[in-house]
């Protein structure tokens, strides 16, 4: 049984990371998770043709156009955070 440690100690570093993760950021995880599963960093923001705010995929300001960018290419484009749906940042 040379290899029951080995696997428990697997086991156990792949329990890990959540736990370490949640303390300090879990507001802003659950923030994300609201609106998508996948990572931050890859976060899309959505604009409208006349506006010079970004938001999320459910904001009330979306009604008229919707344009998807990444988060990154919203900034770069000097677009801002929606005041009322919060994006990411
Ligand atoms: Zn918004």
């Amino acid at each position: 049984m040379r290899y029951l440690p080995l696997a428990l100690l697997l086991l156990f570093a792949l329990a890990m990371p959540p736990v370490l993760a949640t303390p300090a950021q879990a507001p802003a995880m659950m923030h994300q998770l609201a609106h998508h599963k996948t990572k931050a960093r890859q976060a899309t923001v959505y604009v409208t043709e006349t506006g010079s705010k970004y938001h999320r995929a459910g904001c009330s300001s979306l009604r008229h156009s919707k344009r998807a960018m990444s988060l990154k290419e919203a900034k770069a484009a000097g677009y801002t955070a929606c005041k009322r749906c919060h994006p990411p940042k």
